[in-house]
């Protein structure tokens, strides 16, 4: 059976200390009533990550990055690299997120370093694609999401593949309010799946997690995560709230 996640996306948002009473409030209501099928992931800024990680109980909520470097080490100012983050205790990163991708020229080069590094260090990279508003309304959007996998993550080994989660994030969905009906995400989660299976069987397509991500929220998660082919979601503004993050979680439950 694939894992069903939940990964909250903080972004550039909350202070150190904001950030950690978030945390500490994510973990107190997974704890009281969280879904015990469901891995909580949250995903706070870099400066955040040791003081979260030593907050959350990690049976029960898992920490990620929302960036890694694309060199091992060495004179990159600035950069964070994958070893860094996984001796912080974190499991996960995210990769190729849109906003990687659109503002800091994050490409399926960069993108293949970063995750062969993340692989490297024993990470979870959750691996995000999905289309811009214009490829959706010319009906190519599963042909331009093909594309972001054959040029990434369809060069991985087998092996290294199972150890991918992914998340479908329509560009037009995140942060916008305007979430891709229920009858869209199953679509395209439906359609990866069966791209994944064409690429490495369908026993690994039927382990692979395929998460949703864009406008996620308390209200429509129950029916976006009812679609036999969505495991779960990349929840962004909604992650940082426990109570809304929370609700997200619990939408699995009849
Ligand atoms: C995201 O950026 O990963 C995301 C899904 O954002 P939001 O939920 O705010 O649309």
């Amino acid at each position: 059976m694939r894992k069903k996640i939940v990964a909250g996306n903080w972004k550039c948002n909350t202070t150190v200390q904001g950030g950690l009473e978030l945390a500490k409030d994510v973990m107190a209501k997974v704890a009281e009533s969280g879904d015990p099928e469901v891995q909580v992931v949250v995903c706070p800024p870099f400066v955040h990550i040791t003081g979260v990680v030593s907050i959350v109980d990690g049976n029960q909520v898992k920490v990620g990055a929302q960036n890694c470097a694309a060199e091992p080490k060495g004179a990159f100012t600035g950069e964070v690299s994958a070893e860094m983050v996984k001796s912080t205790g974190a499991d996960y990163v995210i990769l190729g997120h849109s906003e990687r991708r659109e503002y800091y020229a994050d490409n399926s080069a960069v993108l293949n370093k970063k995750l062969a590094l993340a692989l490297a260090n024993g990470l979870t990279p959750i691996y995000c694609c999905g289309e811009p508003l214009a490829i959706r309304e010319a009906g190519t959007q599963n042909e331009y999401v093909k594309k972001q996998f054959e040029e990434t993550i369809f060069q991985l080994s087998e092996e290294d593949f199972r150890k991918l989660v992914i998340a479908y994030e329509p560009i037009w969905a995140i942060g916008t309010g305007k979430t891709a009906s229920s009858a869209q995400a199953q679509e395209m989660h439906a359609f990866l799946r069966s791209a994944i299976a064409e690429k490495f069987g369908d026993e690994v397509a039927q382990a692979t997690s395929i998460l949703y991500g864009g406008s996620c929220n308390a209200s429509n998660a129950k029916e976006l995560f009812a679609n036999p082919d969505v495991d779960g979601g990349l929840i962004g503004g909604a992650s940082l709230d426990a109570v809304s993050f929370l609700a997200i979680v619990n939408g699995f439950r009849a």
